[in-house]
């Protein structure tokens, strides 16, 4: 150690030597630096870093021996052998690079191992660098030296890179120390190895030319090396900047900017996480009513302005605990942690208050407004999901009552709209999977008993809840707007299996209000028949008064075009809506359903009787045919048809059934007095709906 210090102090050029110490010290930082990159990178980059690392810690390692060969004043004349110099700097360059390869690989010992073969690379470019300095004397070797000089410089440059294998900024500080005192270490124990017993006094170079040599070449050594650590900074930079953008874009919602879906379960699931934090939290759902007339009316454009506006609007109102997220379309969430139930409550008012003023835009005025539903974690319970699940609940109870002021969730209230909203779901996986049959029920004239046609009746059969009514799962149909198109493949359905029937029995389809309303409705049935090739006369449809109600005028130009196809007409379940005489007198009707709840009254109420008749004189004055429904009794039979009913329906006669009936038990049944049986026939099944086979045509009795 002595011998090392006495060696610098009286054989060196001190400002060389601090030279050639800064030279080291700015290397190993952009060695370090470079190293960082070659971590991160993968692939073919990754060798490119490895290959610009390698050459950087190269280039420092031999320029710190270069710049300290010129600090040293040799007694002796002194030449430097061009070749020798290159073969050193290329020589710690080769074992460079693998060195680094190892060394950046994610184990546990690679660090270490990859550092000593970097630290033999350094030793080795010493003493060839040492052999290309010729000196006119005789030079001897201390052995212990040597081995002490190669010891410390794999050691130090082992130790410096395991340190590497954690990427902290102590941990990069440390490794640039280790390797700047390996670099020097080795090059001045190895000078204390070198003892020159000089044979002729003077120098080969000048000590002018050592110092111009040693600066040009620190010189260029720091403009090499600095290049490569700048690119390693930029590509750092670059990297998190990308990686920045990407989480932004990946987190965030790309037209309002405010935190997306993820992003806010995320949140969420942090709050409900965070020991000692607010102990209350509210998640509250947001849905937007009246943004869909904007969408349509002036363009998505100007209904993503408005979201746009909306979004900045509701960030004027959040505080430190309050986050608000779009969660997609027009839907928002906000979560708000409170220790104040007031603070809550004041949240809650400026949240219903965002939406009282309306938003000017450039080309209109939009006034909308939220449903708004909330879950507490106080009484909803910590899970995240069932938060939201929760506070969706109550919007949607929110919005179905056409409340504006918040709902809190209620298990006993919004559960049953959790099962309705269960069922819409599955009733869509129906729909898709056509998971509905169409039974049959007869129809028969009085007093002849024939059969005079058809009512068809959808029936879905659900995977779990077996067989669903229709009157539970049509108004549910027509809550989520997808009756459409479950009635078209009523429609064609019942078209298909009637055409391929023995008889040429009228049927009948309920069409349902929406439906109606729909103004593809002629060009459905028309391809229905053409397809199918059921005759027009042989389709009728039923329709309620509801339908005609909505919009009038519609209604009247749709079954005007039905009737002028050949269509028949129905009034379904009269009497017991508005019952119009003006409708009855305005629309081109050929029958009249009367509903089987009044029919249900006419054994022991006489008023109930005399309206029957007054309808069916009625009909009589219209020219329509009155049938009654759900008659079930003989003696319903006799009044009605006592009183002047054209034709009955009801399980007298025929419950629905996927088989038809059969016309002389049908007769019988009429005829039979005073207790008729029910008669069902029940051939084999026709088959589900998903085998599109349909019935052959021997299958149906005739
Ligand atoms: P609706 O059009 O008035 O159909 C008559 C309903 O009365 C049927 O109930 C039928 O099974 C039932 N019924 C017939 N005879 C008797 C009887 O003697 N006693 C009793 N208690 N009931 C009888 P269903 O099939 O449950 O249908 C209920 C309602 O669902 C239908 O009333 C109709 O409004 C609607 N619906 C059924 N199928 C369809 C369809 O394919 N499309 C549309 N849009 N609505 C349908
Ligand atoms: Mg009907
Ligand atoms: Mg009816």
């Amino acid at each position: 150690m002595t011998s090392v210090a006495l060696c610098i102090a009286r054989e060196h050029d001190l400002r060389l030597v601090a030279l050639a110490l800064l030279i080291c010290l700015i290397g190993s930082a952009a060695s370090v630096q470079l190293f960082s990159r070659v971590r991160a990178a993968s692939g073919h980059s990754r060798l490119g870093w490895v290959i610009l690392a390698a050459v950087s810690a190269a280039t420092m390692v031999w320029a710190t021996h270069f710049v300290a060969m010129m600090a040293y004043r040799a007694t002796a004349p002194v030449v430097l052998d061009p070749l020798l110099t290159l073969a050193s700097l290329l020589a710690v360059m080769c074992l460079a690079i693998p060195g680094i390869a190892l060394a950046a690989r994610h184990c546990s010992w690679s660090g270490a191992l990859g550092g000593f073969v970097i630290g033999g690379g350094i030793a080795l470019m010493h003493y060839i660098g040492m052999a290309a300095y010729r000196v006119d004397g005789i030079v001897a070797w201390d052995g212990r030296y040597i081995a002490a000089s190669v010891a410390l410089s794999c050691g130090l440059t082992a130790a410096a890179f395991h340190s590497l294998t954690s990427s902290t900024r102590a941990a990069n500080i440390r490794a640039v120390g280790l390797l700047s005192l390996a670099v020097a270490a080795l090059h001045f124990t190895g000078m204390a190895a070198m003892h020159i017993t000089v044979l002729k006094l003077g120098s080969g170079l000048s000590d002018l030319t050592m110092e111009a040599l040693a600066v040009t070449t620190a010189v260029a050594t720091c403009i090499i090396v600095g290049c490569a650590a700048i690119s390693a900074l930029i590509d750092g930079h670059t990297q998190s900047e990308s990686y920045r953008r990407l989480r932004q874009m990946a987190m965030h919602d790309g037209l309002t900017d405010l935190p997306n879906r993820t992003s806010f379960i995320e949140e969420l699931e942090r709050r409900l996480l965070v020991e000692g934090g607010y102990p209350r939290m509210a998640v509250v759902m947001l849905d937007l009513s009246r943004f869909k007339v904007v969408n349509d009316t002036y363009g998505h454009q100007a209904g993503d302005r408005l979201l746009v506006a909306l979004a900045a609007r509701l960030g004027t109102i959040l505080d430190d605990r309050a986050l608000v997220a779009r969660l997609g379309g027009d839907e928002f969430a906000a979560v708000m942690s409170y220790d104040d139930p007031d603070h809550l409550t004041h949240f809650l008012a400026r949240l219903s208050h965002a939406f009282v003023e309306p938003f000017e835009l450039d080309r209109f005025t939009a006034s909308i407004r939220a449903n708004i539903g909330v879950a507490l974690t106080i009484c909803d319970g910590r899970d995240a999901d069932a938060l939201l699940a929760k506070a969706d609940l109550a919007m949607y109870r929110a919005k179905s009552a056409h409340l504006s002021q918040p709902c809190f969730y209620d298990p006993q209230m919004d559960d049953a709209v959790r099962e309705r909203r269960e069922l819409i779901a599955d009733l869509r996986h129906a729909l898709d999977a056509a998971a509905f049959e169409m039974h049959y029920q007869v129809q028969a004239a009085i007093p002849s008993g024939d059969i005079t046609g058809y009512e068809a009746l959808v029936r879905w059969h659900h995977p779990t809840r077996g067989m669903v009514p229709p009157g539970l799962f049509i108004p549910l149909a027509e809550e989520s707007g997808d009756i459409v198109a479950l009635s078209i493949w009523i429609l064609r359905r019942v078209c298909f299996e009637a055409a391929l029937w023995p008889n040429t029995h009228p049927v009948a389809v309920n069409l349902s209000p929406m439906h109606l309303a729909d103004p593809r409705l002629i060009e459905t049935v028309r391809a229905a028949l053409a397809d199918s090739g059921l005759a027009p006369e042989r389709l009728s449809l039923e329709l309620t008064e509801s339908a005609i109600i909505h919009d009038r005028r519609l209604a009247l130009e749709q079954l005007k075009a039905l009737k002028a196809m050949g269509i028949g007409i129905a009034l379904d379940d009269f009497g017991v809506g508005y019952s119009s005489l003006d409708v009855l007198r305005s629309f081109p009707f050929d029958r009249i359903k009367l509903d089987a709840s009044f029919v249900a009254e006419i054994e022991h109420d006489e008023q109930a009787v005399s309206i029957l008749r007054s309808v069916a004189t009625l009909g009589l004055t219209l020219n329509m045919s009155v049938l009654a429904e759900g008659i079930e009794e003989p003696a319903q039979l006799a009044i009605v048809a006592r009183e002047g009913c054209s034709a009955i329906q009801g399980y007298l006669i025929g419950k629905p059934s996927r088989s038809l009936a059969d016309p002389e038990q049908t007769r019988k049944i009429m005829s039979l007095k005073p207790h008729p049986v029910v008669v069902h026939v029940d051939p084999p099944s026709v088959g589900t709906m998903k085998d599109d086979r349909l019935p052959s045509a021997n299958f149906w009795p005739t």
